[in-house]
């Protein structure tokens, strides 16, 4: 078992591997370039990694293709066999559960002891999910008029190209990998340029667990180069996406453009969090702090829109000030610490502007708002209230520590105002009475809603958005319907 290194120097020491996997082999980029990956928290270097672009998509499509081949070894590998290789990859995670943890942290901020007691326990479960699934997806046998035998096969789609965000590189590298894997297909990834170390680890655990050749290829590099060149490729037959509406736009336009590759998009979201005066004020308190300040303020479903009943609306924004306040702001690899840095520079920057723009337009600022330190990206937890429907930071997804409350009288106009947004990612609402939260929950044109309770995940439980919010759903058996095709067969009798 890998120790925790809580010092920066020593933690660097993890960094084993900063190259491209194609056909199982690590190499560097066909530019022989490379980029520099951050230390959020110190804004310093880490490691230089290769820099995948157009050339190297091609050559990790080409090996997925030959890997997708109805003869290769993947192919002719029984379902139970695919199964058992994602088994033996979640065990080979858990065993280094400690290393990747602080991996994780060192790149992308979040506190060390968040990455290993939320995150991690997530990627396990979620590769064992789907290595379950692995020999129970099939298809029907179906009652067709005449003398017909009919049924359907489950078929992988093929080569599957999958692009992933930063924020949670490990769960989400798990989110995509384990249905594609489970369902038999081939697998291009490229990782975020903000945080490639941790997902390029988990590709020498896919070596290790013996993989076939080819099965699942790992490229870093920058989105409009490498994310691009999967997004047009013509021998891509599905792109899975997780990351900005606005990028989702050009990956979906892409698509269109050239081969019709199938298309799923897991994208922003500007969720309600809807808090009435009888629900446990305790508890929407600390719910509604841990809905937006969980993982930096850095989830598309954080909750960032607080809709708080008037009658007890002052008291609400005085114990989340009160709460914000407390949040421990700190070194990533410190146990105490809740949050950590921004996860670079841009995104550092666009919060504070957010901040700007939230006093300009009339917000009145609880507290926070500032940079903390003078090195690294934090920024301090910053709660504002008297927040109106069309400010900007209402609007606008501003993917940090920022909560804007806002005040509401009744259900009809909320309803209505929660709506009111492009997005429709989640939402929750906290409440002792069964039927307004059932009216919530029925009437909020969201993915998941949440009642007295926050971003509670499982991997059997689908994830997804209504919306500008995305296209399809990740996890659960749903997640399995992305990465097949359905085949029908028809025999004469
Ligand atoms: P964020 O704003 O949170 O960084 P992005 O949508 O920009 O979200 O990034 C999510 C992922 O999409 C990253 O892996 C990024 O490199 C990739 N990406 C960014 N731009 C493009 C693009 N034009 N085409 C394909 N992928 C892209």
């Amino acid at each position: 078992m890998a120790t925790v290194l809580t010092e920066p120097n020593a933690a660097k020491s993890l960094i084993r591997q900063t190259k491209i996997l194609i056909d199982n082999k690590w190499v560097d980029s066909v530019s022989g370039k490379t980029f520099e990956t951050i230390n959020p928290a110190t804004g310093e270097p880490l490691a230089k990694v290769a820099e995948a672009d157009a050339p190297d998509v091609d050559l990790a499509v080409k090996a997925a293709r030959k890997a997708f081949h109805s003869k290769a070894p993947w192919r002719r590998m029984s379902a139970a066999e695919r199964g058992k290789l994602l088994y033996r990859l979640a065990d080979l995670i858990e065993k280094n559960i400690d290393e990747l943890a602080t991996l994780e942290s060192l790149d992308n901020g979040k506190p060390q002891h968040v990455a290993r007691t939320a995150d991690l326990p997530l990627v396990i479960a979620c590769y064992r999910y789907y290595a379950g699934w692995a020999d129970k997806v099939q298809g029907k046998t179906i009652p067709v008029n005449g003398d017909y035998f009919c049924y359907t096969r489950h078929e992988p789609v093929g080569v599957v190209g999958q692009i992933i965000p930063w924020n949670f590189p490990l769960l989400m590298q798990a989110w995509k990998l384990g249905p594609a894997l489970a369902c038999g297909n081939t697998v291009v990834l490229k990782v975020a340029e903000q945080t490639p170390l941790s997902a390029l680890r988990v590709g020498e655990l896919i070596l290790e667990a013996g993989f076939p050749e080819g099965v699942v290829n790992i490229l870093p590099g920058y989105g409009p180069t490498a994310g691009g060149a999967i997004a047009r490729h013509m021998d891509i037959d599905k792109v899975a996406f997780t990351g900005s509406t606005e990028v989702g736009h050009l990956i979906m336009k892409a698509a269109a453009e050239t081969n019709l590759k199938r298309v799923t998009l897991e994208l922003g979201g500007k969720s309600p969090n809807i808090v009435f005066a009888d629900a446990d004020m305790d508890e929407a308190v600390e719910g509604s702090h841990f809905a937006l300040f969980f993982n930096q303020g850095q989830c598309c479903c954080a909750g960032s829109r607080v809709f708080v009943e008037e009658k007890v609306y002052d008291d609400f924004v005085a114990r989340s000030t009160e709460r914000a306040k407390r949040r421990k702001v700190g070194d990533p690899l410190d146990r105490k610490t809740e949050q950590g840095p921004q996860v670079d520079n841009d995104q550092f920057t666009k919060v504070l502007s957010y901040v700007e723009s939230g006093k300009q337009e009339g917000a009145r600022l609880m507290c926070g708002g500032e940079r903390v330190g003078e090195r690294g990206y934090f920024i301090a937890p910053t709660v504002f209230s008297d927040v109106k429907d069309e400010m900007k930071i209402a609007q606008e997804e501003i993917f940090g520590p920022v909560m804007s409350i806002l005040k509401f009288k009744d259900m009809d106009e909320l309803v209505e105002r929660a709506n009111k947004t492009i997005y429709g990612l989640a939402a929750a609402v906290w409440t002792r009475d069964i039927g307004k939260a059932h009216n919530i929950a029925n009437n909020v044109r969201a993915g998941t809603v949440w009642v007295n309770c926050y971003d509670v995940f499982d991997a059997a439980a689908p994830f997804g958005g209504f919306k500008q919010s995305g296209i399809g759903r990740e996890l659960g058996e749903y997640g399995l319907q992305q990465y097949s095709e359905i085949k029908t067969v028809t025999v004469k009798l």
